[in-house]
């Protein structure tokens, strides 16, 4: 024999109970069944707002009951031919009545007690059962209507009932003894020995079935539903969550009690007892497996894995008691529970450290404000004695819970747990785990839940891995970075296990979020007109509005306001990659607002672009540094433009005329002078002094303008390259008269002792700098352990895809320290 409960959104509408017909008359064919109902989707809601409706005095409560009436009486209309249509709508007629008569009596007196609420949520069910018993046997099934009120015996607690599991035994087999057929038997409502109805808590049909189940000792209960089984997490949180064929027991009542809605909290302890197997199917399809739940013993194929599932409950709210009164004085806890326990307050969570000095629980929003008036009352003494401390309270809060009967003996669940949260920047409240090592429980600012759900599960259950980047700009590395990603995402794939998902972009006009991935082909049509005020704070606003896991904040931009806005990302524990050199060469003021921000976040803050686009120098530099080398010198030539032209001058030359050849092939700024300032070289240097630990702002940079000084004033980019001419003949000079002594001349930067310069020097045409082709940058670290042969780095300085490479590689470091 079978128990059948079919959930509201299995029935929610004719079409939803002609599938359901299909399951049962299917499984009617192989064994006995019971079926059992929950209301049609909805309506318990619609009667609960009809009931506190009515109890103001509202008269909109009668809005509601049409909505009711109208629902039902389209059932009928839909599932049941002329024949048996007039015996249903008789006795729906009857009920709804009875239902009408029930509201007017609450709203006449203005009184919603629990056992009026508890008699107006009955009539889901009851009309439920009515119609699919009718429609069944229209369909020449043999089906009867089953009030539950006849079997399941319930304690006076009339909304959230406690069941007489003997007396309920007793009547269910009773009724069973006399039934014929297939009993429809309405889930969720029981009576009180006063004869009175009672509830058994929201979702309290699945504990309808199992306790007609385990009574009768059936050989399964199946509970269909909406979706394909038990799943790691709720599928409608976690989007990778996946349906776990098998789960124990206790697994599912851990998971059950601590917010997975798939299964009502009681409803596992009655099969568990029997020793009845529960499989959860979904009646949208009805072919897949679902999820069995069963003794812990089956469970073998996932021995290895620790953790089974994750599950939350939002919306709760957190008591504090402390105070230094508390320590060492027996009887607080005691006083404390029994005093919530004698108001029938449900605590959900626990925790109380070593120290005693304060104990943490959390309740219900619902019984939130009279738990804090009962404790002060109870504790008020202490209060006053200033004991204690008056209780604190802390709303909006959600518990997480991680669960496995395999975490027990299974050292680093929890560090791993709280790496991962820490990483995220998700912060850990107050913590709880049962001695029985099988539940984890934390909890953490609601805010947070979404997102502390999708990066535990992604850390425990999946093997591929992601993180989710916000790129600001659109321009030529921002299009080269997309590129690389799209081409290179297979291989991450299967190489990193590693999905890098561009879930937003801007400009200072459009952007797109998309918190799946933008697809990276068709990004640029899917940029949209920007309604927001168009600031990089906007932008940032919506990224932490997301609030997702594992967030890298990537800077394809060139703008001062771009790179304010680091300190406030990695405040928020997002972590930043930066092509952008105006935050690490920005005032003195930004970088140390940076360097705070990055050592109080758990982010990551990378630009190794800054200098020399992808040549690796910030990072050979730190690795220098933190092996114990010393620097004693950073030399070089870190502006691909003057590069250029000093190679182009060596080879014989004009001065202006190369700058006119840089200009062209696009090797200088628009305006070629702000190359020639040598100011985007000084900011580099800047950079690697300060990097050196050296407090350096842009003006202590010595840096050599190749600007003429009388061309310095205003005039029109033509008219300078014109007028440049004039210092061609003194570069020609220099060169001639450097070659007399084997030497050449080239622009290049120094750093050491604290001092960086920046100017036309004079040098051994064995340098290595003089060696130098095309728009090549090339830095040369003289250290202790490079002292007669430096380190050089040498290689293009510049350009879209090298840069695009470099913020790519940053972007996997990240990656790689998130995940
Ligand atoms: P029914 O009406 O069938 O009783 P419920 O809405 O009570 O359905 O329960 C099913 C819902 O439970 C799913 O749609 C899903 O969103 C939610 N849920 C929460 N946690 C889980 C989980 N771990 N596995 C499956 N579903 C879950
Ligand atoms: N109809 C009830 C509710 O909505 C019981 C159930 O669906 O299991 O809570
Ligand atoms: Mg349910």
């Amino acid at each position: 024999m079978k128990v059948l409960k079919f959930g509201g959104t299995s029935i929610k509408d004719a079409d939803r109970i002609r599938n359901v017909l299909s399951i049962i008359g299917r499984t009617a064919q192989e064994s006995d069944i019971i079926v059992v109902v929950s209301a049609i989707r909805k309506v318990t809601d619609l009667l609960l707002d009809a009931a506190v409706t009515a109890s103001k005095g509202d008269a909109g409560y009668s809005k509601r009951l049409s909505e009711i009436e109208t629902l039902h009486r389209g059932l009928v209309e839909d599932l049941i031919t002329a024949d048996g249509r007039k015996e249903v709508e008789e006795y729906l007629r009857k009920e709804l009545n009875e239902l009408g008569d029930v509201l007017h009596g609450v709203s006449l007196l203005r009184e919603l007690s629990d056992k009026s609420r508890a008699l107006i949520m009955s009539f889901g069910e009851r009309f439920s059962a009515l119609i699919i018993s009718s429609y069944l046997r229209q369909e020449g099934l043999e089906a009867s209507y089953a009030d539950a009120r006849n079997m399941i015996v319930t304690d006076t607690n009339h909304c959230d009932a406690r069941v007489d599991m003997k007396a309920s035994a007793k009547r269910i087999k009773a009724w069973f003894k006399e039934a014929k057929g297939i009993q429809v038997v309405t889930g969720y409502i029981g009576t009180a020995p006063d004869g009175t109805t009672t509830t058994l808590g929201r979702g309290g049909s699945d504990y309808s079935a199992t306790i007609i189940g385990s009574a009768l000792g059936a050989d399964e209960i199946q509970v269909w539903t909406d979706v394909d089984g038990f799943f790691s997490a709720d599928p409608k949180r976690v989007r990778d969550a996946y349906v776990i064929p098998f789960i124990s027991y206790g697994e599912a009542m851990e998971l059950s009690h601590s917010g997975a809605k798939v299964l009502h909290p009681y409803s596992v302890h009655p099969a568990m007892k029997s020793g009845i197997p529960i499989t959860i199917r979904n009646s949208y399809n009805p072919d897949a497996e679902g999820t069995h739940i069963g003794g812990a013993d089956k469970n073998d194929e996932r021995a290895e894995r620790p953790v089974t599932g994750l599950s939350s409950i939002n919306n709760v709210v957190l008591l504090t008691l402390s105070g230094s009164g508390m320590i060492g004085v027996p009887g607080i806890a005691s006083r404390l529970f029994s005093c919530l326990a004698r108001h029938m307050i449900n605590i959900i969570f626990i925790s109380q450290a070593s120290s005693e000095q304060s104990i943490s629980l959390v309740v219900n929003l619902a019984q939130a404000e009279k738990a804090r008036r009962v404790l002060e009352e109870e504790f008020s003494p202490e209060i006053t004695a200033r004991q204690v401390e008056s209780l604190a309270v802390r709303k909006r809060i959600a518990i997480i819970a991680v669960v496995g009967n395999n975490m027990s003996g299974h050292p680093g669940v929890s560090a791993h747990l709280f790496e991962t949260l820490g990483k995220n920047g998700i912060n850990v409240i107050a913590v709880a785990q049962g001695a029985n090592e099988m539940n984890i429980s934390f909890v953490i600012d609601n805010q947070d839940e979404d997102k502390a759900l999708n990066c535990i599960h992604e850390s425990f259950f999946l093997s591929r891995r992601k993180v989710h980047v916000f790129i600001a700009g659109t321009g030529t590395i921002a299009k080269s970075l997309m590129g690389q990603i799209r081409d290179h995402s297979l291989t991450l794939r299967k190489e990193m296990n590693l999905d890098v998902v561009v879930s937003g972009m801007a400009n200072t006009r459009m952007k797109v979020f998309r918190n799946d991935g933008i697809d990276l082909d068709t990004w640029e049509n899917a940029l949209e007109p920007r309604d927001d005020g168009k600031t990089i704070g906007d932008y940032v606003a919506g990224i932490k509005a997301r609030n997702l896991h594992n967030t890298i904040f990537v800077d394809c931009t060139a703008s001062g306001d771009v790179a304010e806005s680091y300190p406030d990302l990695l405040a928020s524990n997002i972590s930043v990659v930066t092509a952008n050199k105006l935050g690490m060469a920005g005032s003195w003021k930004l970088f140390e607002t940076i360097r705070s921000a990055q050592q109080s976040s758990n982010a990551r803050f990378l630009y190794e672009t800054n200098v020399g686009a992808g040549l690796p120098i910030i990072n050979t530099l730190n690795d220098l540094k933190n092996s114990g080398d010393r620097i004693i010198r950073i030399e070089g030539v870190l502006s691909g433009t003057l590069s250029y032209i000093f190679n182009e001058l060596r080879k014989g030359g004009k001065f202006s005329e190369i700058v006119r050849k840089a200009r062209a092939a696009g090797y200088t700024e628009p305006d070629p002078r702000e190359d020639l300032s040598g100011a985007d070289f000084a900011r580099k240097f800047l950079i690697l002094g300060r990097e050196l630990g050296y407090r350096l702002n842009y003006e202590d940079i010595d840096c050599e303008s190749l600007v003429p000084e009388n061309l310095r004033g205003e005039m029109s980019v033509e008219a300078f390259l014109e007028e440049l001419g004039s210092v061609d003949s003194d570069y020609e000079a220099r060169i001639s008269k450097a070659a007399e002594r084997d030497m050449t001349i080239a622009y290049t930067g120094e750093i050491s002792e604290g001092k960086a310069r920046i100017s036309v020097n004079m040098l051994p045409v064995s340098n290595p700098v003089a060696g130098l082709n095309g728009t090549e940058n090339m830095v040369v670290f003289t250290t202790d352990r490079y002292l007669d042969t430096p380190l050089v780095v040498k290689g293009p300085g510049a350009g879209g895809e090298v840069t695009a490479g470099g913020v790519f590689a940053d972007i996997l470091r990240i990656a790689g320290y998130l995940v």
